[in-house]
This record gives C-alpha cells, structure tokens and sequence, in this order.
C-alpha cells in the first residue's frame, strides 16, 4: 500500500458537491479527491445530461444562496470556456391555496427576482401544449433555466486538476482514522490529510458508519423517464419552451417537474420529484416496470402535456437521498472538527453546489462561513453517536 500524507485536505465523493467543493480547496490547499468509481459513472446522483437551476424557491435561504451560484456558474463557464447554463424561465404550477405555491410567489416577490403572473388567458396563448386544470394557477421565474451537468462535473474536475488538485478515481474508501491528521485508507492507499470533507451522496451513511455516526438519511431510486413528443418541437427549447415545476398540496402527491426536448431529440424529460426506499449498491436489483411512479406520470402527462405519448420512450436512474426537512447537511462531524459533511441534497442541491463547495471549503479550512449555516446543522436531528 502506497502511504502519501502531504495533503492539506481529502474530499471523498466526486459528485457535483465533492468536485466543487474541490475545486474551491485547491485555490488555496494542496487537495485530493477520491472516488470509489472510476470516472465518470452513472451510479450516483450527479450524472445525466442536465438539472434545472432557478431561485423559485418557498424557503429564502435558497433563493439567497442562488444570487451567488448565478455568479460562480458564470464564473465557471468563463474559466473554462464553455457553456454550462440555458435561461428557460421555468413555469410554476400550482393552486393559489398551497402554502408552498405562495411562499414561492412571496419567496420571488420578496428578493425581487424577475418574475411574471400568467392569467389564464395569457397561459393558453403562450403555452397551448399544456392544458392546466381550471384551479391551477402559473407563475414564471424567469431566471431560471438548464444547466449542462455531465459537462459542469468534468469542467470541474478539469480545472481542479489544472490547479494542482489530485484525483484517484476507482479507489473506495474503506476505513477512516479521525485525528490531529485525518487517515484515510482505500482499496490501494493510505492517504493522510489536515481535514476531510465527506460528500459521499447516497453512500453517506456507509462512509459515517467508518466515523461513528448515523443520520436520519433516505436514499430512494429516482425513474428519469423521456416521453416522446407526437409533434417533434412542440415541447421543445428551441421553441422557447421553459422547463416546469408542478406543484400539489396533497402531503401524499409529491411534485413532477419537466426539462423541454434537448437532450434526446423530440424527447421530454418529465420525473416525479419522489421514488422507492433504495440501497445505491442495489439501486439496479429486484425492480419491475411500469413502477407506481411511472404510471403517475403517464396518467399526469396524459390529463396536461397532451402533446407527450404517455408511454416513457428512455428510462434511466439516479439517487436521491433525503432527510426528514429535506434540507441540505453542511456542519462539521460533532465530534471531530476536522472532519465536515456535505449530505442531504434531497434532490434539489445540483443548481446549489457552487455555495455548498464553498462552505464546505470554508469550515474545511476554519475560516468562517460566508452563510448562516443553521437551517443545516446536525444538531436539527436527533442523530445517532455510534461512539
Ligand atoms: C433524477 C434527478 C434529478 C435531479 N434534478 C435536479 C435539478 O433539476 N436541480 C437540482 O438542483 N438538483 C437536482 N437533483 C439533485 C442533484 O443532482 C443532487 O443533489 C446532487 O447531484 C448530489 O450530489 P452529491 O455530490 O451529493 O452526490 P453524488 O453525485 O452521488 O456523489 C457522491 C460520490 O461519492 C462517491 N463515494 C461514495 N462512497 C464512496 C467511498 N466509500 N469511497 C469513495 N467514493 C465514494 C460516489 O461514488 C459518488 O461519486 C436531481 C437528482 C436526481 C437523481
């Protein structure tokens, strides 16, 4: 075994969070970042062709935290020269006495984030490909759009190596010593470091089990279906079709959400924002299709996306992994300060990596972090100490 201990810091995952929380360190810190996969793969949460990024959001501090994550994408396109963002504007869909359809409207209103009201009338015209039921009401945030995700993650990666960053990819964790000097061992080397940052998405738990902590995680697998649109283009972005967001006030009916044609042509990205309780090294086993969700879907599309074939074209899978609030863990461990967890992306924390890489970076180095952290602190949960 290969013992290396020169780094200031280790980050374990190389998903959009490990990698940009990577790419920050090494500004300033001699960094490693290790995968259990090799590079790139599609077992995690973080591949696929795109991700939707908006501030439309029914909790502030997001919205907030999303000022900035505009300016770091950009930031990252420049530096790299090449696209990573689309401005669609993203629809929200929902009914004006959902809580959460006003605290999105409010939340938007508030930051004064360019947004428009659509009546009814005003709906139909622009988009006649949706029929909305009588009750349901529309809003457009028109900040929001696509970001190109497999080309973020590798753009990422690339500079993070530029600066001086190491990556072993295809090594996986398997025991961590906590420490003055963190040690970390994998399937080939010993790696020693300042402090360690765990981004482990799915597999967080696993990796916390190797430093005495359990937390109230839920990894469910996530169907990515693609429908078939009956006139090519209809849904399409060249059309200046927005991506969508609908919303339900039913506790037992989670969201769906849409991406327009794009990335198959004359295909749809249309998901339910909900899946099955799921292990991610059985992500793959023991599945039947049509699932549940796939049949919510169809009827969904069928009663408002009449233009789609209501029989999912591509099927493909992904993780998320949730806690109880559905809100992010950003904290340091709580018995060792040099060890930090980024956890808990509960399916929205893609558009968000930019500021989580950077406040990960920053309790990574002790410097003080640039956003009031406690929305994400361990501290919400009861949490288990396996010490
Ligand atoms: C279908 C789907 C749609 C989504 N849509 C959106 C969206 O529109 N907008 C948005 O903002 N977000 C969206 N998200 C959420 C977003 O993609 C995730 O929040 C984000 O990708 C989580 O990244 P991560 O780095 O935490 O996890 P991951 O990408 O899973 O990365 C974790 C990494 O850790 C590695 N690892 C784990 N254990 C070990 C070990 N023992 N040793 C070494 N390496 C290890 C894994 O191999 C993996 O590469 C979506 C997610 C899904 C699944």
């Amino acid at each position: 075994m290969v013992v290396v201990s020169d780094f200031d810091a280790i980050v374990i995952g190389a998903g959009i969070q490990g990698s940009y929380t990577a790419y920050h360190l090494s500004k300033n810190s001699k960094t490693l970042l290790i995968d259990q996969f090799a590079l790139p793969h599609s077992r995690g949460s973080s591949h696929g062709q795109t991700r939707i990024i908006r501030k439309a959001y029914s909790k502030t501090c997001y919205t907030h935290m999303m000022t900035e994550c505009y300016q770091l994408w950009k930031q990252l396109e420049a530096e790299a020269n090449v696209e990573l963002f689309r401005q669609t504007g993203l629809l929200v869909l929902g009914q004006e006495e959902d809580p959460d359809f006003q605290c999105v409207k409010s939340t938007l209103v508030d930051n004064k984030v360019p947004m428009m009201t659509l009546t009814s009338a005003d709906f139909s015209t622009r988009f006649p490909a949706i029929r909305l039921p009588k009750e349901v009401s529309a809003i457009l945030d028109e900040t929001a759009g696509i970001l190109y995700a497999d080309r973020a993650l590798k753009t990422l990666q690339d500079l993070f190596r530029r600066f001086g960053g190491t990556i072993r990819d295809g090594e996986k964790v398997v025991e961590i010593h906590p420490g003055s000097l963190v040690a970390v061992t994998t399937t080939t080397g010993i790696y020693r470091a300042k402090s360690l940052v765990i981004t482990a998405g799915p597999w967080t738990n696993k990796l916390l089990n190797l430093v005495g902590l359990q937390l109230p995680l839920k990894t469910l697998r996530i169907i990515v279906c693609y429908w078939k649109e009956k006139v090519p283009g209809t849904y399409g972005i060249s059309k200046g079709f927005p991506c969508f967001l609908r919303m339900f006030s039913s506790a037992f009916q989670h969201h769906f959400y849409g991406l327009p044609s794009n990335e198959y042509p004359g295909l749809m990205k249309v998901c339910y924002h909900n899946g099955n309780d799921s292990d991610p090294d059985e992500r793959d086993i023991a599945f039947r299709l049509p699932s549940q969700d796939v049949n919510l879907l169809s009827d969904f599309l069928s009663k408002e996306f009449p233009g789609l074939d209501p029989k999912p074209a591509v099927i493909e899978y992904c993780m998320y992994t949730n806690t109880p609030d559905l809100d992010f863990i950003l904290d340091h461990h709580p018995d060792h300060r040099n060890i930090i967890i980024g956890a808990g992306f509960s399916g929205h924390g893609f558009k968000l990596a930019p500021v989580v890489g950077k406040v990960l970076s920053e309790l990574c180095i002790g410097k003080k972090p640039s956003y009031d952290l406690s929305p994400f602190k361990i501290h919400r949960f009861s949490f288990k100490s396996l010490l």
